[in-house]
C-alpha cells in the first residue's frame, strides 16, 4: 500500500481538494482529536475517493470546497458530530470551505450519506445564505410544519411526512441536505417514500432543480445513475 503522504498527493491531483489527518483541535465551538493513521489511509483510498468521483471536479470549486478534514471524537457545540461543513461565507472565494469528518466510524451507507450532506451544506451557501432562511423549500412543507429550531425546542418527535430523518427536521438548511444526500446513496428508497408522500415528493423535485441550477451536470441521466446504484440508508 502506498504511503499516506502520496495517498494525499494524489487526492489532491485528482479532485483539486486537500485531504487533512488533522491533529488536536479544542475549540469552544468545534474539537477533534487526530484519528489513527491506518483509519485515515484506508478512509481516503476506499471510502472518500469513491463518493467524490459522483461530481466532477468543477462541483468543489464552484462551491468552494478547498480542505476535508479528517479527525476522530468530532464535537460541535457541545454535541457530537459525523461530520460539519465549515463555510467561510462572504471571504469563502478567498479562504475556501472546509468539511471535517469524523472517520472514526463504521464504513457504511450512512457515513457515505455524511459526506454528502456536508458537501450539500456548501453547494447550497455557494450562491447566497439562501439556504439557511429558502423560504420556498419552507413552504413546500405542510402548511402547520415549523422546524424545531424555529421553535427553540428541543425535543425531536418522530419522523413526519415530508422528511427522511428526524434531524431534517430541525432546520430548513439540514431538511435539504439530508434530502440530497439520501438522493445520492439511496434514491430508489427516497423515491419510493415519496410515492406515498406528496411533501417529499415535491422535495425531490425541488432539489433536482436546484441542482441543475447549480451545475447542469445534474440532470437526469445523474439521478438515474444513482438510482441504478442505491443502497438502502435506514431511515434514523
Ligand atoms: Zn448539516
Amino acid at each position: 500500500m502506498s504511503s499516506q503522504k502520496q495517498i494525499i498527493e494524489d487526492f489532491k491531483k485528482r479532485f483539486g481538494v486537500s485531504v487533512v489527518a488533522a491533529k488536536d483541535r479544542l475549540e469552544i465551538d468545534v474539537a477533534y482529536l487526530q484519528a489513527d493513521e491506518e483509519k485515515t489511509t484506508a478512509y481516503i483510498e476506499t471510502f472518500l475517493s469513491k463518493e467524490l468521483s459522483l461530481y466532477s471536479t468543477k462541483v468543489f470549486k464552484k462551491c468552494n470546497l478547498r480542505k476535508i478534514i479528517l479527525c476522530k471524537n468530532l464535537v460541535s457545540s457541545g454535541e457530537k458530530r459525523a461530520g460539519l461543513a465549515e463555510p467561510k461565507w462572504i471571504f469563502s472565494g478567498l479562504l475556501g470551505n472546509n468539511i471535517l469528518i469524523n472517520v472514526d466510524a463504521p464504513l457504511d451507507s450512512y457515513a457515505r450519506s455524511v459526506i454528502h450532506h456536508e458537501l450539500y451544506h456548501l453547494i447550497d451557501d455557494s450562491d447566497d445564505i439562501n439556504g439557511m432562511y429558502d423560504n420556498h423549500w419552507k413552504n413546500l412543507n405542510h402548511p402547520k410544519f415549523t422546524y424545531h429550531d424555529d421553535l427553540f425546542a428541543n425535543q425531536i418527535p418522530k419522523i413526519a411526512n415530508g422528511f427522511v430523518s428526524s434531524y431534517a427536521m430541525t432546520a430548513v438548511h439540514e431538511d435539504k441536505a439530508e434530502t440530497f444526500s439520501h438522493m445520492i446513496v439511496d434514491y430508489k428508497g427516497i423515491e419510493k417514500l415519496g410515492k406515498t408522500d406528496a411533501v417529499l415528493r415535491r422535495k425531490i423535485e425541488r432539489m433536482k432543480v436546484l441542482m441543475n441550477k447549480f451545475s447542469s451536470e445534474f440532470d437526469e441521466s445523474f439521478w438515474k445513475e444513482r438510482a441504478k446504484a442505491s443502497n438502502h440508508l435506514h431511515i434514523y
